[in-house]
């Protein structure tokens, strides 16, 4: 079954601040984007306000969960976004920031034991190597890699007494706050945006997009997203809708480059390679109902079995969420988190069956939690092919 995808671009018109953890804490970070359950919130919200969550339309679109909506990503006007994997390492002392060419990443040397750049120092300055995590500007394919470097801002305010109106002695609390003007490499002053992908089932993609924009007409309406709404934060404008799909390379030719690097990396020609790359955090739950995290393993894809998971980039994490309908805390979600990476390697005989399996799982994510953004993944994502090697 294929889906229908929509490229979604919104603007922010204040600062906005989606906070990392419950705020219970003085000091609270914010997410460096907007997950796609905030964004479904935000939009399940308007519904709300304007026709009841009895409307038909609101029953399948958000009940039903038949919309995905996707991870919505930092980016600047008509550029490309990435996300750091958890391969990637840069200059340990200037970073990726300061010295780009250091960028290296590690999943072929993991895969194919070659552990030469392990040791890696960075080219421009000596230092070692080390991880690195946000977002890279374009797709990683031709030219340099550049960082994303997003502008913060910490709002602190002091607690307001009941009683008195007034301020609240010992009671004072801060949070950080994404502005919405940034700086590219220290040159020019460009404006935020998020793009993120909403998706539905070819079938009744019509239907329910119609639907939709009907309640929530784009360049028109506004989305409130994150903390301190009612301040005035967190204000949206959607500014473009199309639709496109999210991986602009096609399938068949992220495969072919990767195993092409693959075999220049002495790769064995009986063999093929792929790796899977979490563009968004994974809630996969065993036949027992427990989570899957270190132990994920190729049967979780539906993989033949004599597949070999030969490379492991993992990170678990807990993620947290608002049930905005409910006005209630959702419960604590067990997830691997977005930027892990896996690596595998199979009989080339397979090969042809394997990428069927994958191509479907990409389309369709895996997983608990999709129509909020979770379980979403590119196969042989081009940002793991050494752009060295490639020159050679
Ligand atoms: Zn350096």
């Amino acid at each position: 079954m294929s889906r229908i995808w929509y490229k979604v671009t919104l603007t922010p018109e204040s600062p906005v601040a989606v906070l990392r953890s419950r705020a219970s804490a003085q000091f609270v970070k914010t997410q460096d984007y907007l997950p796609g359950s905030t964004v479904r919130g935000a939009f399940a919200e308007i519904f709300i306000n304007k026709r009841g969550t009895d409307d038909p339309d609101f029953r399948s679109i958000f009940v039903e969960e038949k919309i995905f909506f996707g991870d919505f990503l930092p980016r600047f006007p008509n550029q490309l976004t990435n996300l750091i994997p958890l391969t990637a390492r840069a200059c340990k002392r200037f970073g990726l920031k300061g010295h780009p060419k250091s960028h290296t990443d590690l999943l072929l040397n993991h895969m194919l034991n070659a552990f030469d750049e392990e040791n890696k120092k960075c080219p421009e300055c000596g230092e070692p190597i080390d991880r690195v995590s946000g977002y890279f500007i374009g797709d990683g394919k031709d030219g340099e890699i550049a960082y994303l470097s997003l502008d913060r801002q910490l709002r602190m305010h002091v607690g307001i007494s009941r009683k008195t109106g007034t301020a609240y002695p010992g009671l004072l609390f801060s949070y950080e706050m994404l502005t919405e003007g940034k700086v590219a490499s220290g040159r020019e002053t460009l404006p935020l945006q998020f793009v993120g992908y909403l998706s539905a089932l070819e079938e009744d993609a019509n239907e329910l997009f119609e639907g939709l924009w009907k309640v929530i007409p784009p360049q028109r309406e506004h989305l409130s997203v994150g903390k301190a709404c009612t301040r005035g934060l967190g204000e949206l404008r959607i500014e473009t809708i199309e639709k496109k799909e999210p991986v602009e390379i096609s399938f068949e030719e992220r495969w072919e480059a990767f195993n092409r690097a693959a075999y220049e990396w002495n790769g064995s020609q009986e063999k093929c390679y792929f790796s899977i790359t979490f563009t968004s955090h994974l809630a996969l739950k065993d036949e027992l109902g427990r989570p899957v995290l270190g132990n994920i393993r190729p049967y979780h894809f539906s993989l033949p079995e004599t597949v070999e998971l030969c490379a492991a980039f993992l990170n678990p994490e807990v993620v947290s969420g608002w049930n905005a309908a409910q006005g209630l805390p959702k419960p604590d979600t067990h997830a691997l988190g977005r930027g892990s990476v896996l690596g595998f390697s199979a009989p080339k005989s397979l090969e042809a069956e394997i990428q069927t399996r994958l191509q479907t799982l990409e389309t369709e994510g895996i997983g608990e939690r999709r129509a909020e953004g979770f379980g979403r993944f590119v196969v042989c994502h081009p940002i793991h092919i050494p752009k060295q090697k490639e020159k050679n």
